[in-house]
């Protein structure tokens, strides 16, 4: 951390919102005017709605990440958590990732932590869920199921080859259904290169608490989705939720029992719960309580956007709903990040802020390779897209919106590439515990067992002297 002479502008989080509110901070800002620092416990921004591709197999992990140090390289970059604010003082603590947490003073402050997967007291959810908020969880998918197939081919056990070859994915949203989609496709073409495993031996489950899944395009096509998914044999079961997964024995409330070595955990997001150590006013929700303009209620100095915010939907508002809020996706905080940069910027030099308001542009999603759904909202007009044509459009989509050039042209030589070579499938489960295998090596020998008859001691003897 550097000590500095300009006022600060503290971005806690490098996520979506933080990462585009700094550049543009950057961008608008006069040499010198500021300090721009960024804290965030990775290194990184995630692209999340590409992490469903990514535990496929249809795009390198590293293309999903933008390195912050490296796009914002006016910005000092801090890796570490803030763990508490001061407003009194003006004043953050950072862990940072070793060593003894310090303080950092600042003028201006972004919160843009996002949020955290949204759980459940479930027993054994904590021990066997796999969660899908990050880069690492999705490689960390990939590799289990893969290895799931190889446990399967290896094994003569009826009952370990059944748990090994079930998958269970509890919440049906965006990242829900698109990963079961993905993850399907990619096992599918996966068990081509096995002599005894077959897409009919697997059983892929998704278990919604709602009565239907990707709300997120509407009811029409979310009923295509489910049916799409089951066309492929998924097994999609609404209305009901998880009462335990202990062991990996999953018990659903309409009463199916299943075991299952793979249970994914895709049922919605909480605002961050640091949240609740910075003194903020927050919504009933645990989000920030900001205000159209992105001012944290009650504050001149602090904004706050993305999944961590609370913040009124104009266009719903001015539509006759008082309550309407902006869901939290990333068509949301995108734009939401430029009006707040924009805000810090006049904020500092004391001119008036803009109001945030935005109309929903539609929503496209990603079921596997070729496969997808999309709802463009044109004015009053929906149009309503199934099929090669939506999951075009959501490539394109979210191709042109991954942040830098650097990583549009990595993400669209990824599906070239894929469109002339096989897909990935081998597994890297042991890139978990790169290690072992040295550490194996390398350990002391153990004693050398004793040998039992009086010829085999002295060969024993005569080893272990020797090693
Ligand atoms: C699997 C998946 C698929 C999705 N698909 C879509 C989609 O298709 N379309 C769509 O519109 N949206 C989608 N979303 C939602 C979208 O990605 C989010 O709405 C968006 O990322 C929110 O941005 P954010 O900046 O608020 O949070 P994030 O991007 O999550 O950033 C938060 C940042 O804060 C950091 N942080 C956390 N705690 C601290 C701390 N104490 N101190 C400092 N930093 C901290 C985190 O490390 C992170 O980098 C998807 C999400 C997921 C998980």
């Amino acid at each position: 951390m550097s000590t500095t002479e300009r006022p600060r502008i503290l971005v806690v989080g490098g996520g979506y919102v933080g990462l585009y509110a700094a550049r543009r901070i950057l961008k608008k800002m006069r040499y010198g005017e500021a300090t721009v620092t960024v804290v965030d416990p990775r290194s990184y921004m995630t692209y999340q709605p590409f992490l469903p591709e990514a535990a496929a197999g249809s795009i390198s992990p590293r293309h999903v990440v933008v390195p912050l140090r490296r796009v914002l390289p006016k910005a000092e970059v801090l890796t570490g958590r803030v763990t508490t604010i001061d407003q009194d003082r003006k004043v953050a603590t950072v862990a940072p990732l070793v060593g003894e947490a310090y303080e950092l003073p600042f003028d201006y402050l972004v919160i843009a932590m996002g949020a955290v997967s949204r759980t459940f007291p479930i027993p054994g959810l904590a021990e066997q869920g796999i969660g899908m908020k990050g880069i690492e969880e999705s490689i960390g998918l990939r590799n289990h199921v893969l290895e799931q197939l190889d446990k399967a081919d290896s094994t003569t056990d009826e009952d370990v080859r059944r748990k090994a070859l079930t998958f269970v994915f509890v919440g049906g949203g965006f990242a829900g259904a698109e990963t079961i989609g993905e993850v399907e496709d990619m096992a599918r073409d996966a068990a081509k290169y096995y002599t005894s495993v077959k897409r009919e031996d697997m059983r892929f489950i998704l278990v919604d608490a709602a009565d239907k899944i990707l709300p997120e395009v509407g009811p029409k096509l979310g009923a295509y989705g489910k049916e799409h998914l089951e066309s492929r044999g998924v097994e999609v079961y609404l209305s009901t939720s998880m009462d335990s997964c202990v062991d990996g024995h999953v018990v659903l409330k309409n009463g199916l029992e299943v075991d299952s070595s793979t249970i994914v955990w895709t049922a919605g997001v909480k605002p961050n719960p640091a949240l609740a150590r910075f003194g903020l006013p927050l919504g009933p929700r645990g989000h920030v309580d900001t205000s159209e303009k992105l001012q944290v209620q009650g504050t001149d100095y602090i904004w706050a956007a993305g999944d961590n915010a609370q913040v009124p939907d104009m266009v719903g508002r001015r539509a006759g709903n008082p309550n309407a809020w902006c869901p939290p996706n990333a068509q949301h905080a995108l734009r939401q990040a430029k009006v707040l940069g924009d805000n810090v910027i006049s904020g500092m030099r004391g001119f008036p802020q803009k109001e945030y308001s935005h109309a929903n542009k539609g929503a496209v999603a990603g079921l596997g390779l070729h496969k997808g759904v999309a709802m463009i909202v044109m004015g009053k007009v929906k149009i309503k897209v199934k099929g090669r044509l939506a999951w075009y459009m959501h490539r394109g989509y979210h191709g042109m919106a991954m942040p830098t050039w650097n990583r549009k042209i990595r993400i669209f030589a990824d599906w070239t590439l894929a469109m002339f070579l096989k897909r990935e499938v081998v597994s890297l489960g042991a890139m978990e515990t790169p290690r072992e295998e040295f550490y194996e090596a390398a350990k002391p020998s153990p004693a050398p067992v004793a040998a039992k008859a009086d010829g085999d001691k002295d060969k024993a003897g005569e080893k272990a002297k020797a090693s």
